[in-house]
């Protein structure tokens, strides 16, 4: 089905087999695929429920060879001196299995690691890079984290600690007199520039960011650094200007601009030889290949082009040698290899229907009479009409209803004829393709409401957050036309706990074609691209947490389930919130006993109730009673 955009959005990864359902290969063109529904239901088989996150870290491995293989490419066509060197942010996706993965890949390219604060630096000193990559630590840093950046050092790490605020560097002076017997850290400074990104993290650049260094603070490092007579620790020359960078004409003017801050401080005889452009690239999360904020209008090989290109003309403008392009993508390289499958719990209601069938009598009020012709006589030609004149009945049924003229029972009848005039009025303006505003809002109104057992806050807080579009897809059923205009609600008691928001080649969806829910079977949907921040940005709004997760490999035979981490369980939950079992469990049968002592239960009874209690604490803190609609539709 051409309608979800996979092949715009899946970069070769995600197709349809011919069952039906959704599959992912571990790289483009690759002829292996997993199905994902047989998956789902063998991990059912194994008790492990929905939702669930599926890790795919071949995908991971896939990312990182293409744009390992976009940057040796560029290299080689532009004759570039230097070479290429990715370090991965952690704070992206810390996730071990996530870090490790990437690590086995990228040591063959001497690729390394990004830390930006003391815990994920903590990590990193004990994962194992290869012997060349570096360790580059962002963020402010007090001294503590700086002294741990010299251990590193001492540990055989290629460390650099980059210069976020001048206090920083006092910080490292005053430690490399006391670590300078060993091997030691080198320094790198963060630049502001003038240039700024384009899409949601334009902030991030700019004279007005809250990181890097102005001109004069640069050249006080240096300075400083030369006085101290440290200057051969100063390597590196840093900028970011933010993530998810749309627009490649604005990544080209901050390396263009880099670039030259990068050659004037070569030439006042710094031993600078590593230029990092930060991280950026983008994930074209709906398809369009546009500027447009979900988006991205440049592929990894035009990044690559453009950023070995730039520096290589720049530098030889200022009669430099070609610095080593070290790049932070953190967004590019995991955002695929994560999905989150769930199940369509139900529909809820929205509209008012009729619970009992409403009969029309010559007693009924005037307002209900009239409703009940709009309902009978509606057409074709007449809906648009008789839809505004239902709209003004409904005000009159109300203001009827506040004098006190009308019945309670008036009131229900005349709900249900009027939702029953939207309805039909939808019907007939999607037959007639009508796209005029009012009915916009009626589809939106009328679209069905499913209720999706997940969290939008814990497992795609940047749709919440920023409007961030994501992928949405169901598992199965593809090979079917949905019939159904659905908007998703997770199961949070938050009202912005919705999805209805829709990745579209064109526009933004308001919502999204599913399919009719059948009693009895389970609906599943993949939300699709959530690897990068998504799972660590999580909250733990209404204490639902971590969803089961399987790391899956996709061979010859189609799948192998290598890992299963149970999700979070209600004990570790209430912990989380700084609740204690032992104390729960004694405040809950403490008061047992008090009604036992009333009289109020029987001892059996208060019995089977502490023990109910206490067995909940191993409960999946989301919907776990039947992954199957249950309401007849
Ligand atoms: N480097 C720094 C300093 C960052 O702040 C970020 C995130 O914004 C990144 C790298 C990673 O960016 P992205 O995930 O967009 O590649």
């Amino acid at each position: 089905l051409e309608l979800y955009g996979i092949e715009n959005w899946g970069a070769g990864y995600f197709d349809i087999n011919r069952k039906g359902n959704l599959i992912v290969r571990p790289s483009e063109n690759d002829p292996r695929a997993a199905d994902v529904k047989e998956i789902i239901d063998d991990l059912a088989r194994r008790g492990i429920g929905t939702p669930v996150l599926l890790r795919f870290p071949q995908l991971l491995t896939s990312q990182v060879r293409k744009l390992q293989r976009a940057f040796r490419n560029s290299i080689r066509e532009f004759d570039y001196q230097g070479a290429h060197m990715c370090v991965y942010p952690m704070k992206v996706n810390q996730h071990r299995a996530v870090v490790e993965e990437y690590l086995r890949e990228a040591s063959r390219y001497d690729f390394g690691l990004e830390a930006g604060s003391k815990a994920e630096l903590y990590a990193a000193l004990a994962l194992e890079q290869s012997p060349d990559s570096l360790l580059v630590l962002n963020g402010f840093k007090d001294e503590e984290f700086i002294e741990m950046a010299f251990v590193g050092a001492r540990s055989g790490k290629r460390v650099v600690i980059v210069i976020e605020k001048l206090s920083e560097l006092d910080h490292v002076l005053r430690l490399a007199d006391r670590y300078e017997d060993g091997p030691m850290p080198m320094v790198g400074i963060r630049v502001k520039l003038y240039s700024k990104g384009s899409g949601r993290w334009e902030k991030s650049g700019g004279e007005a960011a809250k990181f890097g260094l102005t001109t004069t603070e640069i050249l006080e490092v240096i300075r400083r650094m030369q006085e101290a007579g440290r200057i051969q620790m100063l390597r590196l020359l840093h900028f970011h200007i933010g993530s998810q960078l749309t627009d490649i004409k604005r990544i080209k003017n901050a390396i263009k601009e880099a670039a030259r801050v990068y050659a004037k401080i070569r030439q006042m005889k710094v031993p600078i030889d590593l230029l990092d452009v930060g991280g950026g690239m983008a994930v074209d999360y709906d398809g369009s290949r546009t500027a447009f904020d979900s988006s991205a209008n440049y592929t990894a090989q035009e990044f690559a082009n453009d950023v070995v290109y730039t520096i290589k003309q720049v530098c030889e403008d200022e009669n430099v040698p070609h610095p080593t392009i070290i790049q932070e993508s953190g967004r590019f390289l995991t955002a695929y290899h994560a999905m989150l499958v769930t199940n369509v719990q139900d529909e809820i209601e929205t509209v008012v229907e009729d619970i009992q069938p409403i009969e029309i009598d010559d007693d009924d009020p005037q307002v209900i009479i009239e409703l009940a012709d709009l309902r009978e006589t509606i057409s074709a030609k007449n809906y648009r009409e008789y839809y505004h004149d239902a709209l003004e009945h409904r005000d009159e049924l109300f203001t009827l209803f506040n004098l006190g003229l009308i019945s309670l029972e008036d009131r229900a009848k005349g709900e249900v004829l009027f939702w029953d005039v939207c309805e039909r009025a939808n019907r007939f303006a999607r037959q007639t393709e009508d796209v005029s505003e009012d009915f916009d809002e009626l589809r939106r109104l009328l679209c069905a409401k499913y209720l999706t057992n997940f969290s939008v806050f814990r497992s795609v807080p940047d749709h919440w957050a920023i409007d961030q579009l994501f992928p949405i897809v169901p598992i199965h059923r593809l090979n079917k036309q949905p019939t159904e205009y659905a908007t998703l609600c997770d199961i949070t008691c938050d009202s912005d706990g919705v999805v209805d928001k829709f990745v579209d080649l064109h526009d933004v969806k308001q919502i999204l074609e599913l399919h009719a829910l059948t009693p009895g079977e389970p609906y599943y949907i993949a939300i699709l691209l959530v690897g990068a921040y998504q799972e660590v940005m999580g909250s733990n709004h209404n204490l639902f947490g971590n969803p089961n997760e399987a790391h899956i490999y996709i061979d010859d035979d189609g799948y192998l389930i290598k890992k299963v981490i149970p999700g979070t369980n209600v004990g570790e939950a209430v912990e989380r919130a700084h609740y204690d079992r032992g104390q729960l469990h004694e405040g809950f049968r403490r008061r047992i006993e008090q009604l036992v002592r009333r009289g109020e239960l029987s001892e059996a009874q208060g019995m089977e109730l502490v023990e109910y209690y206490e067995s909940r604490i191993n409960s999946y803190t989301y919907l776990v009673n039947g992954s199957t609609p249950s309401r007849r539709l």
